[in-house]
């Protein structure tokens, strides 16, 4: 099998299942116990916030909560109903993930207005533009680091000395990019960030919010008043326990992986566009994620493209899987500017540390066959090619 769809759906790490296991078998305290064992599995945790703290280089809060979805809801909805006395204005890119827009859409319920800067053709969100939208009562700009789907890198450190000089709340959704490229909270002036274990080769279920000194947002998961009263719930210690093993692991690998994974990426891409015609790069062919390939293939249904080569042991992806469902084209390749029918033929490869050389071979020998098959049911293409 040849899996290129790791921004989906990471491999635990063998060394994080084994960090966990003590935690599910025998060190089983509740953390707010107050006896020995639930002393333990306070440190235990505690110890993962400081790990995520050293990571991201950031001294403020760290947040457990479900998962990124759930991170992003608590920096939006969270942030927005605890401060909406200073102001009611968001500003936010047209690219984001659901969990970042549709959040925003509940704030706008709640009589919030957001603006939804525009991106460029290869993802980048127009600074200017988000610059001339800031108003007097604007109190929260969300920007990702990286879009999960086209891999395309924002100039973040720009848009956060932008936001810090105006005095407005800056949150930023580092699920794509940590563990991938350098993510730095205070490069960044971020004063809220998510992250997620998945993406790091830890477990699902489990994610960070990180909230800067100073910062206030309501919990919008209520209950015992755990996680300094932010997110209530009994903590997913072995889940916990598992993300700051792979934060432990990551840190030290990812300059070398990233390196190895960004040369199987750039071989990928040559070898796409030039054997196989009317093949298009989505995203910024520079400013991108290591592991992100995102081609559109004229006449082609992506999720034909991606059921032929599933049948080959191939696994690839449309788009996100969090959107691929609803069969609607991406929103953040109509974002850039395709066409309908553009976005629909367009694959997206995520690679990971399984990937190797003969990943590549073996998608190579598959790949262009697989495309000329489809492409001969479609009549435009047929027309195309008679004449
Ligand atoms: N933000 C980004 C940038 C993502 O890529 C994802 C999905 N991996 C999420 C948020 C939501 O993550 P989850 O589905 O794990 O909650």
């Amino acid at each position: 099998m040849v899996y290129f769809d790791y921004a989906n759906g990471y491999p635990v790490d063998r060394r994080v299942i084994d960090s966990m296991i003590p935690y599910m078998e025998k060190e089983i305290g509740n953390p707010s116990s107050v006896h020995s064992m639930g002393l333990k599995a306070r440190k235990a945790i505690d110890s993962v916030r400081d790990k995520i703290r050293e990571f991201i280089n950031g001294d403020g809060d760290i947040i457990f909560t479900s998962g990124a979805t759930e991170s992003n809801n608590l920096a939006i909805i969270g942030f927005g109903m605890r401060n909406k006395g200073k102001g009611k204005h968001i500003i936010t890119s047209s690219i984001e993930h659901m969990s970042i827009i549709n959040s925003c859409k509940v704030l706008q319920k709640n009589g919030f207005e957001v603006t939804y800067i525009p991106v460029d053709k290869n993802g980048v969100v127009k600074v200017d533009e988000l610059e001339r939208s800031i108003r007097d009562d604007t109190i929260l700009i969300s920007i990702q680091h990286a879009n999960n789907e086209i891999g395309t890198i924002q100039e973040i450190e720009e848009i956060g000395r932008i936001a810090s000089e105006r005095g407005i709340t800056f949150h930023v959704d580092a699920t794509a990019s940590a563990g991938k490229i350098e993510v730095d909270v205070e490069k960044m002036s971020a004063d809220m960030l998510t992250i997620s274990s998945n993406d790091l080769y830890g477990p699902r279920g489990v994610s960070a919010l990180y909230v800067g000194k100073g910062v206030r947002v309501q919990p919008i998961i209520v209950g015992g008043g755990q996680e300094k009263g932010y997110r209530s719930g009994t903590e997913n210690v072995a889940g916990i326990v598992g993300f700051g093993t792979a934060v432990d692991i990551i840190r030290d690998e990812y300059k070398e992986e990233a390196k190895r994974e960004k040369k199987l990426r750039d071989k990928m891409i040559k070898r796409i566009l030039s054997e196989i015609d009317e093949s298009y790069l989505n995203g910024h062919p520079e400013l991108r994620l290591p592991n992100n390939v995102n081609i559109r293939f004229s006449y082609i249904e992506g999720e034909s493209l991606v059921l032929s080569l599933d049948m080959e042991g191939i696994y690839a992806s449309t788009a996100s899987a969090c959107t691929s469902k609803t069969l609607q084209p991406s929103h953040v390749l109509m974002a850039c500017g395709l066409k309908h029918e553009e976005a629909h033929g367009s694959l997206l490869f995520t690679l990971g540390k399984g990937n190797t050389e003969e990943d590549v071979e073996r998608l190579m020998d598959v790949l262009p066959n697989v495309v000329e098959r489809l492409r001969m049911m479609s009549p435009l293409y047929r027309k195309k090619k008679g004449g």
